[in-house]
């Protein structure tokens, strides 16, 4: 057994029913763990459900008794013989780790998308140069300005959040997923096991930070996102004018080329070309 009911439980029986195997039961005084049935709800939630719904935080660690995940879903599978739990079964000891379908990996900002970014932009470039000059009536660039996406500049999805702990008993730091952070959820320090209830203020006010922080960021993009169209909008009107300049002055050279060859052919003294008689006086 690795979870134990201290000597503060006040008898309120909330953690009996929550247990998968039926391991908590009620003595004299308070209730009790049965260690030969306790897997630390292994195989069945990545939290230990009496720890989180008791009132008074007394379902804890035992620290004299730790077991390994290997050992506890080894009993998960003796005390219920049917169940097939699967590869990625749920646990405590991969608290807030995806399972192989969960979704992507957060998004940090970092440099892989940075770099993303850049290169994006580079590859977009108005500035650079277009390498095929205009051909006939064809529009020389489109009016777009959706090729530039700001998506990359997203924050990492809200509910990927790695939230340091500072454990007020032991004073070491611990991460915990966000998803972790619902109320009545339980966490535990992993240096001292000591555990931390989550309440509903707390709850509360990591929800509303983060609404508000991912609010203002998303409000700043669009805003950017617009401005930054109109940029470009405007650029490539200046880029298409430009090209159409070129293209009228193609068609002029165009032209004349066609008349200097013609005049080419037309003064080219071609063997057997009757030439012009002249007149014997220089006249006629
Ligand atoms: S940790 Fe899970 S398995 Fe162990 S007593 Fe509590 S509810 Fe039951
Ligand atoms: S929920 Fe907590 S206080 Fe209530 S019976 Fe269980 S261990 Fe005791």
């Amino acid at each position: 057994m690795a979870t134990m009911i201290t000597s503060e439980c006040i008898n309120c029986g909330a953690c009996e029913p929550e247990c998968p195997n039926n391991a908590i039961s009620q003595e004299e005084e308070i209730y009790v763990i049965d260690p030969l049935l306790c897997t630390e709800c292994v195989g069945f939630h990545d939290f230990e459900a009496c720890a989180a719904v008791c009132p008074v935080d007394c379902c804890v660690t035992d620290p004299n008794n730790i077991e390994t995940e290997e050992a506890l879903i080894g009993r998960a599978h003796t005390i219920h013989a049917d169940t097939n739990f699967g590869e990625t079964f749920e646990s405590r000891f991969r608290k807030g780790e995806k399972k192989p379908d969960a979704s992507p990996a957060p998004k940090s900002l970092p440099t892989k998308e940075a770099d993303q970014l850049t290169s994006d932009s580079a590859t977009s470039n108005p500035s650079a140069p277009s390498g095929s000059a205009p051909q006939g009536e064809q529009s020389a660039l489109p009016l777009s300005g959706e090729m530039f996406s700001l998506a990359p500049l997203a924050l990492p999805d809200s509910q990927e959040w790695e939230i340091v702990v500072h454990c007020f008993k032991c004073g070491e730091n611990y991460t915990v997923s966000v998803k972790r952070f619902m109320i009545g959820n339980v966490l535990f320090c992993p240096h001292c096991f000591k555990s931390m209830v989550v309440k509903d203020n707390l709850n509360f006010e990591i929800q509303t930070t983060l609404k508000e922080v991912y609010k203002s960021w998303e409000e700043k993009l669009a805003n950017l996102q617009t401005k930054r169209n109109q940029d470009i909008r405007n650029f490539q009107r200046k880029l298409n004018k430009e090209l159409q300049d070129l293209d009228a002055e193609r068609q002029r050279v165009i032209q004349g080329l066609k008349d200097q060859l013609k005049g080419i052919t037309e003064s080219y003294k071609a063997p057997g070309r009757p030439a012009k008689k002249r007149a014997l006086f220089g006249w006629g």
